[in-house]
């Protein structure tokens, strides 16, 4: 069978786009695939994403596979044991080292599949998936659709006043929003809209 892939080769296939997009279903997909053709699989996310269980990677639909939590982007090649195909969730929180361990994967010979945000909740892109889109031979964007006005949504909205980069732990505050749709909240909008 002719592969469109040469074997032999590693490669970098990125997934990203804003929460509610189907990120995690689509790399739970892809893996599942690679499981049934009896490839050995290696699953790995950040400590920090507790949500639904500690020992498996669930999409919002509840897919489920099992993973491996890491402290840090380096422990994935300490951990990857015999595997050939490894499968990374929640990227954006890895930090820019994740960017090195990915190319050390794929120069290995391994194919690598990470999945994550690509915005922050104020719409700016969300290292280390800019960098990683760029080294990666392969890029899907996954769309949510806008809770407000149906369009296709590429941000995340976070709908507390919460500052921080990352909140974790509170997926009822987020929803999809479209470009239009999509508010970020500062303390002088705050303070005006209270006016
Ligand atoms: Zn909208």
């Amino acid at each position: 069978m002719l592969s469109i892939v040469p074997k032999d080769i590693g490669w970098i296939e990125v997934i990203c786009g804003s929460m509610f997009s189907g990120k995690t279903e689509e790399l739970i997909r892809r893996l599942r695939r690679a499981q049934i053709a009896k490839q050995n699989v290696a699953i790995f996310k950040p400590v920090i994403d507790d949500r639904y269980s500690s020992e498996h990677i669930v999409s919002h639909n509840e897919c489920r596979l099992p993973s491996i939590a890491v402290m840090s982007a380096q422990e994935i090649l300490a951990k990857r044991g015999e595997a050939t195909v490894i499968g990374i969730d929640e990227a954006q929180f890895f930090g820019m080292d994740l960017v090195d361990v990915c190319q050390k994967l794929a120069d290995m010979g391994l194919r690598v599949i990470v999945a994550g945000l690509d915005q922050d909740y104020t719409g700016k892109p969300f290292e280390p998936i800019p960098q990683l889109l760029a080294v990666a031979e392969y890029i899907t964007k996954t769309l949510a659709i806008c809770v407000k006005c149906g369009n296709p949504a590429n941000r995340t909205q976070r709908l507390s006043h919460d500052s921080a980069r990352v909140v974790v732990g509170a997926q009822n505050i987020y929803e999809a929003r479209c470009r239009f749709c999509h508010e970020v909240y500062t303390e002088e909008k705050d303070s005006k809209a209270q006016e």
